[in-house]
């Protein structure tokens, strides 16, 4: 993510060392990496991120935020790292956040099996949210009102006991926090069966919104929410 030249990475799940290389993403301009939670699809690279962010720890800098679970019981940060960066942020409900002049807030603790928080940024142009790994629930809308929004859906319907949010979620979410706006990601298998650029282009119908699903590499240029 590029907010006015500054560089944040958000999850470095799997393959994000391999994947940036490849996109020519350069880790030691990166100001920042923000773990939303210890799940091993959002964690997996977190460690060589931070190596590669301080060169090996040779070059102190960059912020590090993750919720205190990731770092204590059953960590996925090594001990070793937590030195290499500037500076480690706990994340918790209701924190509020700088990095290089942009503001972040973690404004409620979702419903997930670890400590989890999605984020809503603040830019002097735009706020954009990021609804990251939760179950459902009747709030979750209106923490994360913004011109952009962005929420990760795994399921085609709600299925219990599954901490994740559906597109019958997603559409709810979106009709009532009204972004400009959103982007759908992180899908399951029965999203991918079901082809999600044909699930967005039938939401953005329904909710009168529009609907964009993620893919790999795509990128979003935020000038894009001014305008019409
Ligand atoms: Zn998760």
């Amino acid at each position: 993510m590029n907010l006015g030249g500054t560089q944040i990475l958000l999850d470095p799940g799997p393959g994000c060392l391999v994947q940036s290389v490849k996109r020519k993403l350069d880790a030691l301009k990166l100001k920042a990496i923000i773990l939303s939670h210890k799940h091993l699809d959002h964690s997996g690279d977190i460690n060589i991120m931070i190596e590669a962010m301080t060169e090996g720890g040779r070059r102190q800098r960059g912020v590090l935020f993750a919720p205190s679970d990731a770092l204590d019981k059953e960590a996925v940060i090594f001990p070793y790292l937590l030195n290499f960066p500037e500076k480690v942020e706990m994340l918790s409900e209701g924190g509020s956040y700088t990095v290089d002049g942009s503001t972040f807030e973690t404004p409620v603790r979702h419903r997930h099996p670890v400590e989890t928080y999605g984020l809503v940024f603040k830019t002097p142009r735009h706020t954009f949210s990021w609804i990251t790994d939760t179950k459902y629930f009747p709030e979750l809308a209106s923490y994360y009102k913004a011109d952009l929004l962005v929420i990760n859906v795994v399921l085609m319907e709600p299925r219990e006991p599954v901490a994740h949010l559906s597109l019958v979620d997603a559409a709810k979410i979106i009709v009532e926090a009204k972004p400009k706006i959103a982007i759908l990601t992180h899908f399951g298998m029965s999203i991918w069966r079901s082809k999600p650029w044909e699930l967005a282009k039938k939401m953005s119908d329904d909710t009168g919104i529009k609907v964009i699903a993620a893919r790999d590499g795509m990128k979003f240029d935020l000038a894009t929410l001014q305008e019409g």
